[in-house]
């Protein structure tokens, strides 16, 4: 299993459940079959008793699963069939690690965040992306994450730990990094401003995540000063800071990620070109 995982920076509501549904969608059309799981670092253990006024629409699966609306962006970009267990929250993360220490499970040993939770998360993510969800037999090649929240935030360390873990034990091949991430303007002389994407990247760094992509939400189009500076102060090779730029629809996010053959280097990254065909740009 090849996972791809979506990391927000500086603000949330940034796009991060767009752009990781466009990713898919790239990905799907290089002939890779994708699954996806949304992560909420809430407690709630899901969406269902949520006010739609703070947290928009609560999004209802085929099993009755109620689950944040990025699962219903997934389900509508990717045409997959996703099941409650795609979205984890940090309330069914505890739960059932809480009813493993009230079955005895532990064997007496003292149930910690550090391995107990992290460990459930691991095998969470493991174990669901294997389900199919496209109506065919058989585990899909990749499976994108997207985790909630902006990096930083108390409530998703042990996630980032948890995923830490999981990018060493699958190794680099297996495992892509993208971070969105927001560059802003800034006075009238209309500067792009790189500095809050370093800041959150320094921020992942710290927490053992090496971002391979950087995924940047902009009003306009990147210049290219931009994306120099960028890629020497984040350590991300210029051609993988793929420009998301605002469009007036969110369909045009993956021709904007396949204008810049973001699949191209996506397949690179994940050595999967052998397996997948990247169709050439019109
Ligand atoms: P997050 O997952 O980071 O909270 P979402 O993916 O839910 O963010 O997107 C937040 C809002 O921004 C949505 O209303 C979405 O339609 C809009 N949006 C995302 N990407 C773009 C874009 N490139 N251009 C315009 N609007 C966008």
């Amino acid at each position: 299993m090849k996972y791809v995982l979506v990391t927000g920076g500086v603000v949330s509501g940034l796009g991060k459940g767009v752009t990781a549904s466009s990713i898919g969608v790239v990905l799907k059309a290089c002939g890779l079959r994708v699954t996806s799981i949304k992560i909420d670092p809430y407690l709630n253990t899901d969406a269902g008793t949520m006010s739609p006024f703070e947290h928009g629409e609560v999004f209802v699966l085929d099993d009755g699963g109620e689950v944040d609306l990025d699962l219903g962006n997934y389900e509508r970009f990717l045409d997959v069939t996703l099941t409650k267990d795609n979205n984890i929250t940090t309330g069914k993360i505890y739960q059932s690690v809480l009813d493993k220490e009230r079955r005895g499970d532990y064997l007496g040993t003292t149930v910690q965040v550090v391995p107990h939770i992290t460990d459930a998360i691991k095998d969470w993510i493991e174990s669901v992306s294997l389900i199919p969800v496209d109506g065919r037999e058989g585990q899909a090649d990749v499976c994108v994450i997207e985790l909630g929240g902006t990096v930083g935030d108390i409530e998703s360390m042990p996630f980032i730990e948890a995923l830490r873990q999981l990018s060493f034990s699958v190794g680099q091949e297996n495992f892509c990094l993208i971070h969105v991430s927001l560059i802003p303007v800034i006075g009238v002389v209309g500067e792009q401003k790189t500095k809050p994407t370093q800041h959150s990247v320094r921020e992942l760094r710290a927490l053992g995540l090496t971002p391979h992509f950087l995924a940047c939400r902009s009003a306009e189009p990147l210049m290219e000063a931009t994306k120099a500076k960028l890629s020497q102060f984040c350590h991300v090779p210029a051609a993988n800071i793929l420009n998301i730029h605002d469009v007036p629809n969110i369909w045009h996010v993956p021709l904007l990620l396949r204008n810049q053959n973001a699949h191209h280097s996506i397949l690179n990254h994940l050595n999967l070109t052998s397996v997948a065909t990247a169709p050439d740009l019109d």
